[in-house]
């Protein structure tokens, strides 16, 4: 049985004060609700790492992520993060490949195809972000970009390496644009994934790996969206930022 799961990313947003108010709600609600069987896993800039975890503390079904990871093991590359680093604070998953980071900096699939490498190697579960542009969409070869970009960038992992990843199908025309992906688009796409999966390491492995729809996933949409078979959950950005809507999305299954 895949893992339901739903992560929040919250991007480059969120003082202090206000992370903790908001990790504080998240991880009240999820208690006082008695959510089960979802994992739930919070992305908040790298600053907010440690306190956020802090207030996790050890609430079974909370897990903490990171936005990013460098390629990189160690040493002078100012600015980067490295796995290594995140694993030691407690960081459990990490979000490569995102849209915005594909775009603004020019993170390629071989680039990214390291850095999942990177994070396997820590124990860290990579959240791997594919997505096509609206351009892509409308000339009909969303499914084998969108294929193309697992293949470059994960079919190199063995078997079990592959295993641990979580994908996240985010078709770049819905994130942050209010227009959301029709559960039947999100259903047809992960369906290919899961097929593509499946010609690389074999049904059981395509059968157990987690697809997560990402792009303006809502309180209002979740419910359809995660009633699809092959949608295992999502990745949440705007949505992500409020606790109540937040919560009302991890309770959508
Ligand atoms: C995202 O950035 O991963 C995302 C899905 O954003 P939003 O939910 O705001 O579209």
């Amino acid at each position: 049985m895949r893992k339901k799961i739903v992560a929040g990313n919250w991007k480059m947003n969120m003082t202090f004060e206000e992370g903790q108010k908001l990790t504080s709600e998240i991880v009240n609600m999820f208690q006082d609700e008695a959510i089960q069987d979802v994992t739930v896993v919070l992305n908040p800039p790298f600053p907010h790492i440690h306190p956020v975890k802090k207030l996790i503390g050890d609430v079974p079904g909370i897990y903490l992520g990171s936005q990013n990871c460098s390629d990189k093991e160690s040493g002078a590359f100012t600015g980067e993060v490295s796995a290594k680093i995140l694993a030691s604070f407690g960081v459990q998953y990490v979000i490569l490949g995102h849209s915005e980071r594909r775009e603004y900096f020019k993170e390629s699939n071989e680039l990214l195809e390291v850095k999942v490498k990177q994070a396997l190697a820590h124990g860290l579960t990579p959240i791997f972000c594919c997505g096509e542009s609206l351009e892509i969409r409308m000339a009909g070869t969303h499914e084998s970009n969108v294929k193309f970009q697992l293949t470059q960038s994960l079919f190199s992992l063995s078997p079990e390496d592959f295993s641990k990843v979580v994908i996240a199908y985010e078709p770049i025309w819905a994130i942050g644009t209010g227009k959301t992906a029709t559960s039947d688009q999100a259903q047809e796409m992960h369906l290919a994934l899961r097929r593509h999966i499946a010609t690389k390491y074999g049904k059981e492995i395509a059968g157990n790996t987690s697809i997560l729809y990402g792009g303006s996933a809502n309180p209002g949409n979740a419910k359809e969206l995660f009633s699809k078979p092959d949608v295992d959950g999502g990745l949440i950005g705007g949505a992500s930022l409020k606790s109540r809507d937040f919560i009302d999305i991890v309770k959508s299954f």
